[in-house]
């Protein structure tokens, strides 16, 4: 059987968060797929996901949602404090919560198990992704395979690891995120402070009691976590009471990015655009690719030869948007000039004034707004 040709619609290269979830969107659209990974273990990422109410629901379609244990916390208020401005600015949405928060780690146990289950995951640590192309044998454990489209999702490892083109926003961020237990309840509340030395969301984090809360602090500027602790304590004490942190903190590196249009290739997540997690979207985002693909292949076939370039102009708009707004934001905030202040000062009083305009920022930060379908 050795010269056997397995016929596949879809290659999936990187099972990571949003390649495992697409690689369930697809299998439940009765496509053939095949998901490469090049890691054994999954990752021990000691992160939370704020997902919005649009990514929730398509959890729930593929039977994700209802599998999550550790008690997602919904966001009812965003309270977004800066040094600029004297009062803050909330949202809130009187529908339904803007988000929730959960645990990195057990969503990516419960989509792993459902790709072994499926049995569509193939480790593979030697995979040289540059010689891969859609139509093209390709030889797998000894197997010859022929894949009709190629979705590379190996995350923002897209920069370093190919020569695929892209375009790079680096602010030399550091992200460290960490957990810490409170006296009073979070009720269900985010915080976005934007501090000199950068932004810090203090978000509910999955527990039983409301009394447990994690931070993302990214900064340009070297820190450690005493630092760290010290700013957090200085801005929540009043409403979250006496505070106890974890011992660890884990740091990751910020390399915004947006890949250039590439015809072999349908790239989703963090591979076809990073974003700085300050408006935590970027997961969210990469759930909107994959909705966005479904969509296509509802009206297409998927010998149709423009597929890549529709799913590509349909997903830059978004995806250039967010990823413009979270350096721009970053950047005024950063510069340390009176005109800065100014622009920040207007958009904050804008923002603060024009209800419309507020509403229309919550129903895009839930995912509610397609810019593009
Ligand atoms: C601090 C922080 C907080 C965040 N918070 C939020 C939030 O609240 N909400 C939100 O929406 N987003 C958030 N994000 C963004 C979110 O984490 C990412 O957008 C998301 O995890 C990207 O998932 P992915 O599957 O595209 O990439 P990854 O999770 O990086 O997965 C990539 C996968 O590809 C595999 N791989 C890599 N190279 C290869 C290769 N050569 N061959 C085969 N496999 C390969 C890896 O092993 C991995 O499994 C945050 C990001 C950071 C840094």
């Amino acid at each position: 059987m050795k010269n056997k040709i397995h016929k596949y619609d879809f290659l999936i290269i990187g099972a990571g968060l949003i390649g495992a979830i697409a690689a369930l969107a697809l299998v439940k659209k009765k496509f053939k797929v095949l998901v490469l990974d090049k890691k054994v273990e999954l990752p021990n990422d000691d992160r939370t996901l704020a997902v919005n109410a649009n990514s929730i629901d398509f959890l729930k379609q593929l039977g994700i949602w209802n599998k999550l244990k550790s008690q997602p916390q919904p966001i009812d208020k965003i309270i977004i404090e800066d040094n600029i401005n004297e009062k803050p600015l909330i949202f809130e949405n009187d529908d339904e919560s803007m988000g929730n928060v959960i645990l990195n780690k057990e969503m990516s146990k419960v989509v792993r198990q459902k790709l072994v289950n499926l049995k569509i995951l193939k480790i593979e640590t030697n995979i040289d992704i540059s010689k891969i192309l859609p139509d093209k044998f390709i030889l797998i454990d000894n197997k010859n395979y022929i894949f009709k489209k190629v979705i590379i999702s190996i995350g923002k490892n897209i920069v370093s690891n190919l020569n695929h083109k892209t375009i790079t926003f680096d602010q030399k961020h550091q992200s460290y995120v960490g957990f810490f237990k409170h006296s009073k309840d979070h009720n269900n509340t985010a915080y976005e402070f934007f501090t000199q030395k950068g932004p810090l969301a203090v978000l509910p984090a999955p527990s039983g009691n409301k009394k447990k809360s994690t931070f993302i602090y990214s900064s340009k500027e070297d820190t450690d976590k005493y630092q760290i602790q010290k700013l957090i304590n200085k801005k929540i004490i009043n409403t979250h009471g006496k505070l106890i942190f974890d011992q660890s903190i884990s740091k990751f590196p910020i390399i915004p990015h947006l890949i250039k249009y590439n015809n072999n290739f349908l790239y989703i997540g963090d591979s076809l655009k990073s974003i700085h997690p300050v408006a935590g979207q970027g997961w969210n985002l990469g759930i909107k690719d994959i909705q966005t693909l479904c969509k296509l292949l509802d009206q297409y076939s998927l010998d149709e030869k423009n597929i890549n370039s529709f799913y590509y102009s349909r997903r830059i708009v978004e995806s250039s948007i967010f990823l413009g707004f979270t350096s721009i934001l970053n950047f005024f905030y950063e510069g340390k000039n009176q005109l800065n202040k100014e622009i920040v000062k207007a958009g904050f009083t804008i923002l603060r004034k024009v209800k419309f305009l507020r509403d229309v920022f919550i129903k895009q930060a839930m995912g509610r707004i397609n810019l593009t379908d």
